[in-house]
């Protein structure tokens, strides 16, 4: 059992994740715990140990397999030091880390750290979020680039197709429940027809809902406590109501959109939607926790092909 300390710095993660067999240890039992499973077909009861892994028991399977066997980390050239170190650093930064800046921090090229950021960012995809209750604060916002940031050549052929306006940016619709969990992801509009269900499907009935007085919230108050809180009037409160915590969240969120990542195209939004929130809400954790949690997250499996293909 490799128990680690709880690093305060990333040379603190590569200090002590000096030699690969620690990292190989360390990694099968955040993946497996006590009880190795074959990747290949579930079989846990009879599984040899190889020179170089793992061989699987069952009898119509007889695979090999390692810890990285079925991992974001399979047939990786990187060094399993450098990907707990990104892992560290790309957790811990609470608006994300940018390629170029990771790049330098691990000696790496920025193609590898582009890849691995969006590796680890599959990794920081959270299953177990619950329904929203009690007091949600739902407001949407829109990411995108400005037209006068672009080529004129790119900005006509983006008015051709689709007249002026914010039709070029992507609404991103956030859910968030007071002292609780934030949801947040791209929609491919922000009209009520697109917004109300995800609302019913992720808030539980008869929860206090705050919304700005955007149309697409219309007729909420059947299913929930709504508290319209007209921005655009300049109401910022009522009562004891405001949507503070979500315009929190976003300022993060765009400031790391922004700042960080510069260009984010709508394809790979809902995977930056997944880090802000991932790190959000495990906001109440340690930095080294939260490492410790996405190497449990290891499995799943992006490949190059599919993050560069067309969306
Ligand atoms: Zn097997």
């Amino acid at each position: 059992m490799i128990e680690i300390k709880n690093f305060k710095s990333v040379i603190q993660v590569l200090d002590f994740f000096k030699e690969e067999e620690t990292c190989k240890q360390y990694l099968e039992q955040q993946r497996w715990g006590h009880n190795i499973t074959c990747p290949h077909c579930g079989h846990d009861l009879k599984i040899y140990r190889t020179n170089r892994g793992y061989k699987c028991g069952d009898k119509t399977c007889h695979k090999k397999f390692t810890v990285t066997t079925g991992t974001l980390m399979e047939s990786t050239k990187i060094k399993l030091r450098y990907w707990f170190a990104a892992i560290y650093l790309i957790t811990a930064h609470k608006k994300g880390i940018s390629s170029h800046q990771l790049a330098r921090d691990l000696g790496v090229t920025q193609t590898t750290a582009w890849f691995l950021n969006h590796r680890i960012r599959e990794m920081m995809i959270q299953t177990e979020v619950q329904m929203l209750e009690n007091i949600v604060e739902v407001d949407e916002t829109y990411v995108g680039g400005k037209r006068i940031n672009m080529h004129a050549w790119k900005r006509k052929e983006l008015t051709d197709k689709y007249g002026t306006g914010y039709k070029e940016k992507t609404p991103v619709l956030g859910l968030l429940q007071r002292d609780g969990e934030v949801i947040a992801h791209k929609i491919p509009s922000s009209d009520g027809k697109t917004i109300k269900p995800i609302v019913k499907e992720k808030v539980k009935q008869g929860s206090t809902l705050l919304t700005d007085g955007h149309g697409a919230y219309a007729d909420l108050h059947k299913h929930y406590d709504h508290v319209i809180i007209n921005h655009d009037k300049g109401v910022y409160a009522v009562g004891e109501y405001h949507t503070n915590s979500l315009e929190g969240f976003w300022g993060i969120f765009k400031r790391g959109i922004i700042g960080i990542y510069h260009h984010v195209s709508p394809k790979h939004l809902d995977r930056y939607c997944n880090e802000f929130t991932y790190r959000y809400n495990s906001r109440k954790v340690t930095d080294c926790t939260r490492f410790e949690l996405t190497l449990t997250k290891v499995k799943g499996r992006l490949r190059y092909q599919d993050l560069i293909a067309a969306a």
